[in-house]
Order: structure tokens, then C-alpha cells, then sequence
């Protein structure tokens, strides 16, 4: 038999143990750690996430204690049944006992395996927190607004630290203030035209890093209005002219009348769903300046918050709100952009047929429909007065105009404020010290 040179049964010994050591190494490690929110703050509210994940086997327990001044105390344990490869445990540190200033929150997690004699690994990490329980200071900069019903307004306010979020809530709508290079945050707000003078009950609300959060009414000055109504009759006429194309939203076996009800219901719902999604994807900064321009030498059909009733042979068979202002001109009109900003969507939707919807930032957005043609693309660049295609009577339309709607983080408002130089320079531009526009 040939001797194995020694170089080589070196190399294998060292492979074999290497090998092993690997192994025992993967077995020898607790679960990995990480925390959220995760920016070094928090407060007796603040729901603190702890996420877990371990390689080797999986999660069994979590130990949850507070350091200060080297002092560690207990505040929770948890055991996962079953255990996971992933869990999560969240918690608050109303018990902790903590007073304000800095401390370490100390995270100790288990696993299954059979290290250490059965006792498993365990990983522990040390976060270095600061406590506080103090809710942010918000000082208001504009002067108490005049809202109308249905309509917009806006705030500019600052705070004495930084906020994780901020904005002016309405009942249950939440718009969101954007903070801007100088500090300020800026919010545009709705009092909801299905809102009663009575029952609008707007409040500014803030959230710190810590999770404290400031809540405090928002001192200006409701104003009513009232909205028209307006009876459709649904001739069959008219019900058979739309069906195909509604047939393509809506398939199924259905009368006409059936179709467009579901329609003028179901998809407008979700349409309306779809437009405050895209409220919520707004440039952080003001990309318009002055008046808005409207559809040029068009007339006005309908109006805003029209509430509408819809007849069938004599039947009341539908009741809608109409959520924008209907400019009628020439067939096929060229539309021009309202102001200036970014497109963010074109294409068919539901009720709207062919439609722009325009982002102006802070939430402010326009939305053009019922369109023939469209010369613009999501991400476009627009400036005010551009032509982005031609009217037409795609959608829920009886003939070619266009629909125009203004929204604020996806809640339509009043388009009419937006014409009128005067409203925007009293109610914004002036109010925020941005630069106004003069009145012809
Ligand atoms: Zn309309």
C-alpha cells in the first residue's frame, strides 16, 4: 500500500474539520433581529415590531427588556407556538416605566435547535432608544380660511420636531400636509360636499418619530352651499348606445338598463376608489401656479355635487352624485391642461371612458374625461394651457363634452375655485406667500 504523503492527509483532516465546524457553526446561530420602526425614538404608543428569521432551525421565544444606567429591566416574553423560520411580535412600552431620554431596549431571541445542550442559540441586540413622550408643537401659519361646501383650503403650519406624519383629518377622510424644503408643511383639505355644515368637524393631526400624535381643531370658517338637482331620463335609445361599450366593462347576459345600472354604480364606486389611490401618488412640491384654465368658450350643463336622479319609463331606478364640472364647445374641442404638472394616467376608466388625470402636486390633482383622443402618456411633462387631446363622449356621457374634475388626495372638490383668480390668490397663493397672478 502506497503511504498517503502527509501534506495531503493534512488537507483532508482540515477539509473534514472545516466541514464540521461549518455545520456546527450554522447550528450555533440564534435568529437574526431587526426592529420597526427603526429611527432610535419611541413613545408609550408608539407599536414597536419586532421581526425575526432563523437559518438554522426556527424561532422559539422572544425577551423583551429595557436598560438604563446599566440597569436591565424585564418587559415582556413571548413564545411562538408553533414555532416559525419568520416571526414578527410587536409590543408597546406603556409598562416600561421609562422617563424621558435616552435608554437601550434589549431584544433576545431563541431558537430550536439543539445547541447547548438543547438549550438552542439565542441572539441578543441592543438598541439605542430615546424616550419621549411629548407630542409635537404645531404652530399654524395662514389665517383661518373661508371653506365653502364642497370646496378646497389650504394650511401652511410648522413643528418644534420632526414628524412621521402629518395632515388635516375630515370626519374619516385624511388629507396629508407635504413637508417643504423650508421646513413648512403644507396641506390641501376638502370640506366633502356629502358633508353637512353640522357634522364637518375638520382637525389638524401630527405624529412624531416617537409616535406621539397632536390633535387640534382646525379654527376657520365653514360656509354653506347648496347643489342642484338634476332628473336623466333614460331613453332606450340612449341605453342601446352605450351597451357595447359598456358590455366590454360589464359582460354578462343583462338588459341595457341593468348594465348601465351597474355601471353607473359599481364601477363609478370603483372608479372612485382607483382616483383616491392615485391622490395618494402626488409630487411633494407645488408644480402649478396661477388660475386654472377651463375648456374654452364652453358652456356649463352641469355642475358639481349635482345630485342626480335617473328615470326609466316614469321609474326613479338610480340616484348619483356628479363629482365635476361637465364644459360643453364644439365637437372633438381640443382640451387644453388645466395648469401646470405631470400626467399620471391616461387611458379608459369605468364611467370616465377615455380620460388624463393630471398631478399637480400636494395632492392636487385635474382629471379630464369622456375623451376622443389623447395625445399624452403617464409621466409626461405638461404645462399649462397644452393641448392633451380632444373631447368626446366615451364613459358615462350622452354627448361630446368634456368632464372635469379636481381632486385633493383623491377627493373631488369644486373645479369652479380653481377658475377664478381671485379665490386662488385670497384662499392660496397669498395665504401661502406664493407668488399670485393678476386679476383680469
Ligand atoms: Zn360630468
Amino acid at each position: 500500500m502506497k503511504r498517503i504523503p502527509v501534506y495531503l492527509l493534512a488537507l483532508i483532516l482540515l477539509g473534514v474539520g472545516g466541514g464540521l465546524a461549518y455545520f456546527l457553526m450554522k447550528d450555533m446561530e440564534g435568529p437574526s433581529i431587526r426592529i420597526s420602526p427603526d429611527n432610535g425614538k419611541a413613545g408609550a404608543t408608539q407599536e414597536i415590531t419586532v421581526y425575526m428569521y432563523d437559518e438554522g432551525s426556527e424561532v422559539k421565544s422572544v425577551n423583551i427588556s429595557v436598560r438604563k444606567n446599566n440597569v436591565s429591566s424585564h418587559l415582556l416574553s413571548h413564545t411562538f407556538d408553533p414555532p416559525a423560520k419568520e416571526a414578527q411580535f410587536s409590543f408597546t412600552l406603556e409598562n416600561a416605566k421609562l422617563r424621558d431620554g435616552s435608554f437601550e431596549l434589549e431584544v433576545k431571541a431563541n431558537d430550536t435547535s439543539m445547541a447547548g445542550f438543547g438549550k438552542g442559540n439565542s441572539t441578543t441586540r441592543l438598541f439605542e432608544m430615546r424616550y419621549d413622550s411629548v407630542p409635537p408643537r404645531l404652530s399654524v401659519r395662514t389665517a383661518p380660511p373661508y371653506i365653502y361646501r364642497g370646496g378646497a383650503g389650504c394650511i401652511a403650519f410648522t413643528a418644534n420636531e420632526e414628524l412621521a406624519a402629518a395632515g388635516v383629518k375630515v370626519n374619516e377622510l385624511f388629507f396629508p400636509a407635504y413637508r417643504q424644503d423650508n421646513g413648512e408643511y403644507i396641506c390641501f383639505f376638502a370640506f366633502p360636499y356629502n358633508v353637512e355644515m353640522k357634522d364637518y368637524k375638520p382637525v389638524i393631526t401630527a405624529q412624531d418619530l416617537a409616535g406621539n400624535i397632536v390633535t387640534s381643531r382646525l379654527a376657520h370658517y365653514p360656509l354653506a352651499r347648496n347643489f342642484r338637482t338634476d332628473t336623466i331620463n333614460l331613453s332606450d335609445n340612449f341605453l342601446e348606445s352605450k351597451d357595447g361599450e359598456f358590455t366590454e366593462l360589464v359582460p354578462g347576459n343583462m338588459t341595457p338598463l341593468q348594465r348601465y345600472l351597474v355601471v353607473n354604480g359599481d364601477i363609478r364606486r370603483e372608479n372612485d376608489v382607483k382616483l383616491l389611490e392615485f391622490g395618494k401618488q402626488s409630487a411633494d412640491t407645488m408644480l402649478w401656479s396661477g388660475t386654472f384654465a377651463r375648456l374654452p368658450n364652453a358652456s356649463s350643463p352641469a355642475g358639481f355635487a349635482e345630485f342626480r336622479s335617473y328615470v326609466y319609463n316614469g321609474e326613479l331606478v338610480d340616484q348619483q352624485t356628479h363629482l365635476g364640472s361637465d364644459l360643453a364647445s364644439v365637437r372633438q374641442a381640443a382640451i387644453p391642461a388645466a395648469n401646470d404638472g405631470v400626467v399620471i394616467f391616461t387611458g379608459y376608466m369605468g364611467i370616465y371612458g377615455e380620460m388624463v388625470l393630471i398631478d399637480h402636486g400636494l395632492g392636487l390633482q385635474t382629471l379630464y374625461s369622456h375623451m376622443s383622443n389623447i395625445h399624452v402618456s403617464p409621466g409626461d411633462i405638461v404645462s399649462k394651457g397644452q393641448t392633451i387631446g380632444q373631447t368626446g363622449a366615451t364613459g358615462m356621457a350622452g354627448g361630446d363634452h368634456l368632464h372635469f374634475g379636481v381632486y385633493v388626495s383623491g377627493f373631488p372638490v369644486n373645479p369652479i375655485e380653481w377658475f377664478d383668480a381671485q379665490w386662488i390668490r385670497d384662499k392660496i397663493t397669498d395665504r401661502l406667500r406664493l407668488p399670485g397672478e393678476a386679476i383680469q
